[in-house]
């Protein structure tokens, strides 16, 4: 793990701030973004410390999602694992204790930046529209153990993964999180992020291939073929939702998540 301290950290009354790249090490945008921070002007001008983690170097630079386990799995981990994630998962745990923490993921379903989050506060809706960020889908209740369940973590999920597109996404969110949180000088306008909550799982058949037909956030009508399988099955909605990662290939068991379209972000936590 790499962490970069920027000024002299110590405890305020302000909670400090950091950003972590690499929880999975096949999506180096967050990294990227962390190292074009550090080369650019913009440090010269920090006005409080910042703290950058470039989590999963060894995954980072072997290519694949992790070592020996799913980082973001991992939670709390155990500091003397033999499993490297674990013991990472340790570390990180104690490297971002009591940050405001905005973490970076990609992915194989959307192309445009969005967040996810779990049970929202004030904090985490103003970070949300403080990033250029259409819309952000809420997780309580759906998972837990992950980085989205600490009480001040938040996440981007910045585009295609391996894209340069990605990379540019998060180094504007990397930017917009550091002037909210007073990182940077600097005003950000508030963008209106829509709150998606999602619901449940939809699962996939191992031994079947899928192929998608709608796209994310945009809502799925009651009665609507969402998908079909290469024997010719046919998902059909229900009710209707708006898909969250949809994709007929980011993951083994999954197809994506149904969610509900709330409104507005901060209304739900003010
Ligand atoms: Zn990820």
């Amino acid at each position: 793990m790499r962490v970069e301290v920027l000024g002299t950290w110590e405890t305020t009354d302000t909670p400090p701030v950091a950003v972590v790249g690499a929880i999975h090490g096949d999506e180096p945008c967050g990294a990227r973004a962390i190292e074009r921070f550090l080369t650019s002007a913009f440090v010269e001008t920090i006005r409080r410390p910042v703290k950058l983690i470039i989590a999963n170097e060894r995954a980072l630079a072997a290519g694949t999602r992790y070592v020996d386990a799913d980082l973001n799995r991992s939670f709390p981990g155990t500091a003397d694992s033999d499993v490297h994630e674990e013991q990472l998962a340790a570390d990180l745990l104690e490297e971002i204790a009591g940050c405001v923490t905005l973490g970076f993921h990609s992915t194989v379903s959307f192309a445009e930046p969005f967040g996810t989050l779990a049970d929202p506060t004030p904090l985490k809706a103003t970070i949300m529209e403080a990033l250029p960020l259409a819309h952000a889908a809420d997780f309580s209740g759906v998972v837990d153990g992950r980085s989205v369940n600490l009480p001040r973590f938040v996440n981007v999920e910045a585009g295609y993964q391996g894209s340069d597109t990605a990379a540019e996404n998060a180094y504007e969110c990397l930017l917009a999180f550091l002037r909210v949180m007073d990182v940077l000088p600097g005003e950000v306008p508030s963008t209106p992020t829509t709150h998606y909550l999602v619901q449940d799982a939809i699962h996939k058949a191992t031994d079947q291939t899928y192929r998608v037909h709608v796209d994310n956030f945009e809502r799925v009508a009651a009665g609507n073929v969402f998908a079909t399988t290469t024997a010719g099955e046919e998902l059909v909605a229900d009710e209707e939702f708006w898909p969250v990662l949809l994709s007929a290939t980011g993951h083994d068991v999954l197809l994506g998540y149904r969610s509900i379209r709330l409104g507005k972000l901060g209304d739900a936590s003010s």
